[in-house]
């Protein structure tokens, strides 16, 4: 294979036809891209119910020349690009979204209006799934495919958001593990946008603490031990837990409830606590500590019951590493700033577990995620997608 005159950001320099390739490609792609975000995104996919869309996104992929296009156990839609048995690269765009007012049962409704389009999940992760499918396109094009060094794996995951905990993600390097397969680099592309490289993920940890008394007569038993009450002490206790200077871990009670009436001793009362932070160490010691508070606040007479509500792992990869300054260079490479993030994504499982890993947007403004107001402008949508584009021939392509 002859090689064309590589630039600074491992693929090609400015100016060389093939550089400049990228961009007519990136463009002349923009409305297939748009076309595939907003019928994705009026597919409902809920945390936990994600099929629907999972067959659509299997279905496109085989359109877009994918030969095999495997679901995993977990729900996964996976495809291997490019073959050889050197490390892959791992691109990875979560499937599921956050319906405010619950999951819709049929359509989502999608609103043009000018050149903003609105409806839950179209940024968050629509813009990102529409671009995981262009990749593929993009990637089985002759002059492209030509130039891969090493297989790329194209992931649409299950279970990102909420209490999906990275389902997904998870079972998905567990396999890859059990195969003795460690990626080179993954990239997980979520929602809008073409500045901010996300190299350290937000870990987190939530809990709920209940407290269970006997109750009764707020005089007749008055001696009875007092859920609340004690809950009280472990509150004030758990919120000094946290740095919110350092950020390594931040600690919130974030829900509470108890009793029963006015007049009675309760019964039982619990709180539920978030917390998260970008050091697992402190994340874990805080476990320990929360977990320490509840025995010393459960007082005789009271019973208390700890349950995990989430657990995600957090984790930094240096803005020095080769994977960040691909990143950087890229979003240079299509004018654009490149700004250091921190966010809980698909990459803090790889993250956590010591395989480079960032996530990036998927090109075009957005806003109002996780709303039934989110939002997506795609003004520039085909300079996020040229980016993305390049990051990834830096790190699969010669
Ligand atoms: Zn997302």
């Amino acid at each position: 294979m002859t090689q064309g005159p590589r630039g600074a950001d491992g693929v090609l320099a400015a100016g060389d036809a093939w550089g400049s390739a990228l961009t007519d490609v990136a463009v002349a792609h923009r409305s297939w891209t748009l076309d595939q975000q907003i019928r994705l995104t009026q597919t409902p996919a809920p945390t936990g119910n994600e099929s629907a869309r999972a067959r659509l996104v299997q279905l496109a992929l085989r359109r877009a020349g994918a030969s095999t296009v495997r679901l995993d156990a977990a729900g996964n839609v996976c495809v291997v690009l490019g073959e050889g048995t050197r490390p892959p690269l791992v691109c990875m765009a979560h499937l599921d979204a956050v319906y405010e007012d619950g999951a819709p049962m049929d359509l989502v409704p999608v609103h043009r209006d000018g050149p903003v389009i609105r409806a839950p999940g179209i940024g968050d992760n629509g813009r990102g799934l529409a671009a995981l499918l262009t990749l593929a396109r993009l990637l089985r094009a002759p002059e492209l495919a030509a130039r891969l060094t090493r297989p790329v794996h194209l992931v649409a995951t299950v279970g990102e958001e909420g209490d999906g905990n990275l389902r997904g993600a998870r079972a998905w390097f567990d396999d890859a593990a059990r195969q003795g397969m460690t990626p080179h680099a993954v990239i997980a592309i979520d929602g809008p946008g073409d500045e901010s490289i996300v190299h350290h993920a937000v870990g987190s940890h939530r809990l709920r603490v209940t407290l269970h008394g006997e109750g009764g007569h707020s005089w007749v038993q008055a001696d009875a031990a007092n859920p609340i009450h004690a809950l009280g002490g472990f509150i004030a206790a758990a919120a000094r837990l946290g740095n919110v200077r350092s950020r390594d871990a931040v600690v919130h009670v974030t829900r509470m409830h108890g009793g029963e009436s006015l007049t009675a001793i309760p019964q039982q009362a619990w709180v539920e606590i978030d917390v998260r932070g970008t050091s697992s160490a402190r994340i874990e010691q805080v476990r320990h500590d929360l977990r320490r508070l509840v025995a010393w606040h459960t007082l005789p007479g009271l019973r208390a019951e700890v349950t995990v509500l989430g657990d995600r792992p957090a984790g930094t990869l240096d803005a020095a590493h080769p994977l960040v300054e691909a990143a950087a260079r890229a979003t240079a490479r299509v004018g654009c700033t490149p700004r250091s993030a921190v966010a809980s994504t698909d990459a803090n499982v790889p993250l956590a577990r010591g395989i480079p890993a960032i996530a990036v947007g998927a090109g075009g403004r957005g806003g109002g995620a996780h709303s039934r107001h989110e939002w997506y402008d795609d003004a520039h949508g085909a300079r996020g997608i040229e980016r993305l584009l390049r990051l990834v021939l830096s790190q699969a392509a010669g």
